[in-house]
């Protein structure tokens, strides 16, 4: 097919968004628009509203065959992550879903109750939808969630001196199944944000070094990471932990003095496991991995990308 400018597995996804930009309009009422994980605008004096969404496709984000209520499950764990990584929580959900034809009304049931059991346990609703026939399955799920004023964490904050923190282990996460059950990380976020407010915070679903490279390129700085400090699931390598995504874990960075006191603060180490990794460093969008004789080699920022 003839095609007017680049194709898109030139440009890459990020590419593509990055053009996609010019046709955005910004109100005043508009905090954050394109470039985090949920848009951000005005929704009273002392609350901001979260708008965000994720689509999931047969064949892509889950294998034919996957079981209809872990499908569900990911539609709406997926859109809750990203609220989590504003530091808020997650409120009304809208669902639509392409089918194709022969699918049986149970399956479709039992992906809602996925769904469903999902936006219950961090206390929101589906309230709404759109539903019609495709050639695979297809759900979009978009969620609006809240979180006050001065709670609220962008990608942009990092600064030098910062130490890195994720919240678990990484790697392995398709094949190990995990992508498909995993537990949003509202609670950690809520938590964090409350005691703590890091300086930037995401989820990971495009892999360590893909993730991180969004925080320094909207925060202006570089990382070190410690090669042995990234916890890594049973069978992940460094590599699966920098690049494979979909662990849905939160990575976030906090001031050392903050730092200091969170790691000594006791009752987190019995309810979460917040794990440091490195440290943000001067050096716009620059990462390094220092191994444990303290040689650092330059990684590229960059993770899993749909283009
Ligand atoms: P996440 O992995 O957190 O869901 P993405 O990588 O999907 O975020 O998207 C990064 C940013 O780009 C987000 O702010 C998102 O809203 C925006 N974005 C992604 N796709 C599009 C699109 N097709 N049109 C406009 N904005 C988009
Ligand atoms: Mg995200």
């Amino acid at each position: 097919m003839k095609t007017r400018g680049d194709t898109v597995n030139r440009i890459g996804e990020f590419g593509l968004i990055d053009i996609l930009k010019k046709f955005q309009h910004l109100p005043p009422s508009l905090v954050k628009g394109i470039g985090d994980d949920a848009a951000v605008f005005v929704l009273d004096k002392k609350r901001y509203q979260l708008f965000t969404t994720d689509m999931l496709i047969e064949g892509v984000h889950f294998l034919p065959g996957t079981r209809p209520v872990d499908i569900g499950h990911k539609a709406m764990a997926a859109n809750i992550s990203d609220i989590a990584a504003m530091g808020g929580v997650p409120k009304y959900a809208l669902v639509s879903i392409g089918i194709p034809v022969r699918t049986g009304q149970r399956y479709i049931e039992r992906i809602y109750r996925g769904m469903m059991t999902c936006a219950d346990a961090f206390g929101a609703s589906i309230v709404g939808g759109d539903t019609v026939q495709a050639e695979h399955l297809v759900i979009n799920v978009s969620l609006l969630g809240e979180v006050e004023r001065t709670r609220l964490v962008l990608r942009s904050g990092a600064r030098p001196g910062d130490r890195i923190f994720v919240t678990g282990p990484l790697g392995g996460s398709f094949r190990s199944g995990r992508h498909l059950r995993f537990t949003p990380r509202i609670r950690e976020s809520r938590f964090l944000v409350e005691k703590f407010k890091p300086s930037a915070m995401i989820d990971i679903s495009d892999g360590l070094a893909g993730d991180l490279g969004h925080i320094l390129r909207q925060s202006g700085a570089g990382a070190v990471i410690d090669e042995d400090r990234v916890p890594r699931n049973q069978g992940a390598g460094l590599e699966a932990a920098l690049r494979e995504g979909e662990d849905f874990e939160l990575l976030f960075t906090l001031s050392s003095l903050k730092a200091k006191k969170l790691l000594e603060y006791a009752p987190v180490g019995r309810a979460f496991s917040f794990i440091e990794i490195g440290e943000i460093v001067p050096g716009r969008n620059r990462l390094f991995i220092r191994d444990r004789r303290g040689h650092c080699r330059p990684v590229e920022p960059k993770g899993y990308e749909h283009f």
